[in-house]
């Protein structure tokens, strides 16, 4: 009998799918960052990500940081789709003897990042929990211009392309874990920023054909933009942004600072196929408008399937639940 540890989580998903049925109203149903939903002339853009303690967060970490936390990584699932974050709604189950003072905590954090991203809340649902904190975060936007992306339309010829740095949100992880003294590291840790305008401005461009949010390491993200079209994509490393702190980091403690920027998760940039010739000027372009680092990391192209680093095939090492250890 087969069992999750086998599939994995996108082999659960993907059998999932496989049971949906199609409805009306529905352009994207299971599959990319968001559901999207054409109602009238509006897009609608919804996600929901769920955050248990053990395993999205440690027992211990500061409130602030999980309710920050967990409403990033669904308002980033807006900012990979090019949207507006409008509306938030919140599941939540806590054990009875939990302080209260913690969950208007956890409340905080959240509601910081809502107001930065332009977000409001509006609902949810409240239970007991048997042990641990759980959060589900559901966010609601809306495609901003004609178009949003989706991780479909990566052509032979693009670029890879990423906003800001990668690997910060995986060491700083790593430092938590090992008692390492790295604020910074631990501020992009507890604190993602969604890539909202930046991907917003992505969006209008023709020229970018492709885009998902980094949420479980560059190369497992790049894994999904090469799976529609069959292609591959090489990642050059030189190429892949890693912040002075990280580097300086990996080499304190001696660790790789590739392994955190590709196969470490939870950055939250955004990673995006933009046409070969125009991708320079796209990337002028994008400097002008933003502070936002952006980086060339690698080519699609369609000799191959999968995604590589500098020539090796990478497996997809990036986190899927149910196969990677607890
Ligand atoms: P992300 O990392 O961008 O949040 P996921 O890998 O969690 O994306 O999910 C990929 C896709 O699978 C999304 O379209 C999501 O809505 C869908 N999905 C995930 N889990 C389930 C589930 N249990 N039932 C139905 N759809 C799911
Ligand atoms: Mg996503």
């Amino acid at each position: 009998m087969s069992r999750l540890r086998d599939v994995g989580e996108f082999g659960l998903i993907a059998r999932i799918a496989k049971l949906a049925k199609s409805a009306p109203h529905v352009i994207e149903g299971i599959g990319d960052d968001c559901a999207v939903l054409r109602l009238d002339r509006r897009t609608l853009l919804v996600s929901c990500d769920l955050s248990m303690e053990g395993v999205h967060f440690l027992t211990g970490t500061p409130p602030e940081a999980i309710g920050w936390k967990s409403a990033a990584s669904s308002l980033s699932d807006i900012a990979a789709m090019g949207g507006a974050p409008a509306f938030v709604l919140v599941s939540l189950a806590c054990p009875p003897d939990c302080e209260i003072a913690f969950i208007e905590r956890v409340y905080d954090g959240l509601l910081d990042v809502l107001s930065q991203c332009g977000a409001a809340l509006i609902g949810g649902d409240t239970s007991k929990s048997p042990a641990g904190l759980l959060l589900d975060v559901t966010a609601i936007g809306e495609a901003v211009g004609e178009r949003c992306l989706t991780r479909r339309g990566a052509q032979p010829g693009d670029c890879l392309v990423t906003t800001g740095w990668l690997g910060l949100s995986a060491a700083g992880f790593h430092a938590i874990t090992h008692g390492h003294d790295a604020p910074a590291l631990v501020h992009a840790h507890y604190q993602p920023v969604p890539r909202i305008s930046e991907g917003q401005w992505l969006a209008s461009r023709p020229e970018v054909h492709a885009m998902i949010d980094i949420s479980d390491g560059l190369a497992q993200d790049a894994g999904h933009l090469v799976e529609a079209g069959r292609l591959g994509v090489n990642i050059q490393k030189r190429f892949v942004p890693i912040h002075p702190d990280l580097a300086a980091y990996a080499e304190c403690y001696q660790c790789d600072p590739f392994a955190f920027a590709l196969a470490g998760g939870e950055d939250y940039e955004l990673a995006f196929a933009i046409d070969g010739p125009a991708c320079e000027e796209t990337i002028a372009a994008f400097r002008r408008e933003f502070r936002t680092p952006i980086a060339v990391v690698g080519r699609f192209n369609d000799a191959w399937h999968g995604v590589r680093a500098d020539g090796e095939p990478l497996a997809r090492s990036g986190f899927e639940h149910f196969k990677n250890p607890a």
